[in-house]
């Protein structure tokens, strides 16, 4: 028997609203700082479901949205999946024809998109039969010189502030994002009503990110890339004040929100906050408001939990997948770990975590065992939970290689130690099979990234007659090295760590090291790039 509603996530914005009316949402656009407050959101959500209506969108509908972070954006979050359709959010950041895939996979027949990004939406567009039949709408009050749109205020204009919200099956797709397509063709994810509500409540755990109703919360982390880690629905859910920081931001634009807005969370990936640390050495940054820094996507270096250390403002770690909604671990400090000392807290701080409540998993090795939990034994994270989707959309080829009896295989390689905390060693496609034992290329490109005149490397599995594979490194030296030094200094830093049989057979230097569109090594393209057997 089932009382009142199902899970869902109107309610949430129903509570921010009616108990927190005045609370803010900020956010930085082009027009400088714009701000309201739920009660205007919540109005707006109603307006747009609306005008949504009005043009033709159902319940089951697929509307999608080609756009950064700022409040017009969360506003389709909130109104899109409690009118019953769903929201495919897209990474403006991907290749053309990814986007063309993904619009035609997804069946999408409205757009949002951003005025800075219609450029490039009209260039995915143009001549292409995957766009057919798609109606588009310019975020803000004017039109778009590239796109034939109509501009978001228009469209709303007019639209009354109530709306009858549907009782909502928790089933229901209510959102969608598509893994950015390191292998292959571009994997969609529906998101139903239930997992995300309970990847909203999961996060809010003293041992998922917890927020309160006086947090100032600024996902910097875009909205394209996994519904910004889920926060405009946990800081909604928390009635927090929202903080969105627009348009590509520059880390002056995060210090001066931080500053301004006096933003206690926030969240995104290490380079944003490289950026920042680099910001830090010529400009006075004022951090004593903000008390974390989610950092994840790729692994937070241990120097950049130090550097918030010494500010007074906490690191905190965390791992997921698109597929996961997408928090899975936080490396929130277990009590057992309370008294060790400040390099034992750090060791553990500075792995991937530990599973967010709700979460199961397994770590299964080459032969098909469980690892066990020593912090050395590596195997491959299977995980579930509600929270997890339990399949892609319309692609039963990778349905069969990635799931297993209601288990998502993660494609990453990870150790755990004695008090359960993962560390990712590898993702399952990058490590190296050499004679029958594996080798971590991230451990390899982290220990030569350790080198002061080494600015970026990657390390991949050539195929070898004979082992199988054999690791190549491919490095960035900074300007002026003397690379024929180099070589030596790396293989001898590399001595001292690992075994003769885990040392790269060749070192290749190279101008930039090709990224993906969420900004991480794309090893495939290292591979079409560079590699051939030729290199051993
Ligand atoms: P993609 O990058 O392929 O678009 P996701 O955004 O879903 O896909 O990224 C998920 C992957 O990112 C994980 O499977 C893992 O390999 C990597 N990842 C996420 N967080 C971390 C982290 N904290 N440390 C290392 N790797 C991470």
């Amino acid at each position: 028997m089932s009382g009142g509603t199902d899970q869902t996530l109107r309610p949430f914005l129903w509570r921010a609203s009616n108990l927190y009316p005045d609370r803010e949402i900020v956010s930085r656009t082009h027009r400088g700082i714009e701000r309201y407050t739920y009660s205007e959101y919540d109005d707006r959500t109603a307006m747009l479901a609306n005008a949504l209506e009005e043009y033709g969108i159902d319940e089951g509908d697929r509307v999608g949205t080609f756009c950064w972070n700022h409040h017009r954006h969360f506003e389709t979050y909130f109104s899109v999946p409690s009118m019953g359709a769903q929201l495919h959010t897209i990474n403006p950041l991907l290749p053309d024809e990814h986007i063309q895939y993904i619009v035609d996979n997804a069946d999408d027949e409205l757009i949002f998109v951003d005025q800075s990004l219609a450029p490039k939406l009209a260039g995915a567009a143009a001549e292409a039969p995957e766009f057919e039949g798609v109606d588009f709408v310019v975020m803000g009050e004017e039109g778009s010189e590239e796109l034939e749109a109509t501009p978001y205020e228009t469209f709303l204009e007019g639209h009354s502030a109530d709306y009858e919200w549907p009782d909502l099956d928790e089933d229901q797709p209510a959102g969608m994002c598509y893994t950015s397509g390191t292998t292959g063709n571009p994997k969609g994810v529906e998101y139903t009503q239930q997992m995300l509500w309970s990847h909203t409540m999961m996060t809010l755990t003293p041992q998922g990110i917890p927020m309160e109703d006086d947090d100032v919360i600024m996902p910097v982390v875009p909205m394209f890339h996994v519904n910004a880690w889920g926060f405009p629905f946990t800081a909604t859910a928390a009635a927090a004040k929202h903080v969105y920081p627009g348009p590509s931001p520059d880390p002056e634009d995060l210090a001066g929100l931080i500053e301004n807005e006096g933003v206690t969370i926030t969240a995104g990936v290490p380079t944003v906050w490289l950026g920042l640390m680099e910001y830090a050495e010529d400009n006075e940054l004022d951090l004593s408001a903000l008390d974390t820094v989610v950092v994840g996507g790729s692994a937070a270096p241990r120097s950049m939990i130090e550097w918030f250390d010494d500010r007074g403002v906490e690191l905190l770690h965390a791992w997921g997948m698109t597929e996961m909604s997408p928090l899975g671990t936080t490396a929130q400090l277990k009590y057992t770990l309370d008294d060790e000392d400040y390099e034992t807290q750090l060791d553990h701080r500075a792995k991937q975590g530990m599973l967010i409540p709700s979460l199961e998993m397994r770590v299964i090795d080459e032969s098909g065992e469980e690892v066990e939990w020593n912090g050395e034994d590596f195997g491959e994270l299977w995980v579930r939970g509600p929270s997890v989707t339990q399949e892609y959309f319309k692609r039963p080829d990778a349905n069969e290689e990635d799931f297993e009896d209601g288990w998502l295989k993660t494609g990453d390689v990870v150790t755990v130690d004695e008090e359960g905390y993962i560390k990712i060693v590898d993702r399952a496609k990058d490590v190296i099979k050499s004679g029958g034992e594996w080798i971590s290329s991230v451990e390899l490109e982290n220990a030569i990234m350790a080198h002061e005149d080494v600015s970026e490397a990657a390390v991949v599995g050539v195929p070898h007659e004979r082992w199988q594979e054999r690791p190549v490194a491919f490095v960035v030296p900074t300007g002026g090295t003397d690379t024929g030094r180099l070589d030596e200094e790396i293989m001898d830093l590399l001595r001292e760590d690992y075994p003769k049989w885990w040392l790269p057979d060749a070192i290749e230097y190279i101008d930039e090291i090709p990224k993906t569109a969420t900004g991480k090594f794309s090893k495939k393209d290292i591979r079409k790039e560079y590699t051939d057997e030729s290199l051993l």
